[in-house]
């Protein structure tokens, strides 16, 4: 019986976006968005009625985002174009570097209250 509630604003300003546009802000023209997840709903532990409410956020950076994509699928590739041990650096380095850029892609922050 939870309630759950979308809110898509911008990461940079706070404009509230359209759910699914993709598109940059049209107040600040940039990219990212913070989708935030509201969960509203009564839960009942032990025979008392508690309530909860749940505040979960999700951030996305594109630009990060598009980089680790590309890193990931790019990486086989290097195989074939540097053969031998220049090869296998070269893909142990671009996996470190979509290791450390990953979790900039897309951060979650959830808030959790409750109360009775
Ligand atoms: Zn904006």
């Amino acid at each position: 019986m939870a309630k759950t509630t979308n809110k898509v604003e911008c990461l940079h300003c706070g404009a509230v976006l359209r759910d699914g546009n993709t598109s940059p802000c049209p107040e600040c023209g940039k990219n990212g968005r913070r989708i935030l997840v509201d969960v509203a709903g009564e839960i009942d532990v032990a025979g008392h009625v508690t309530w909860e409410k749940r505040r979960e956020f999700y951030e996305r950076r594109p630009l990060a985002l598009v980089s680790v994509i590309a890193l990931t699928v790019g990486a086989p590739f290097l195989g074939l174009v540097l053969v031998g041990w220049a090869g296998v650096i070269a893909g142990l380095m671009l996996g470190a570097v979509a290791y450390w850029i990953g979790p900039l892609a897309i951060t979650k922050v959830r808030e959790i209250e409750r109360g009775g």
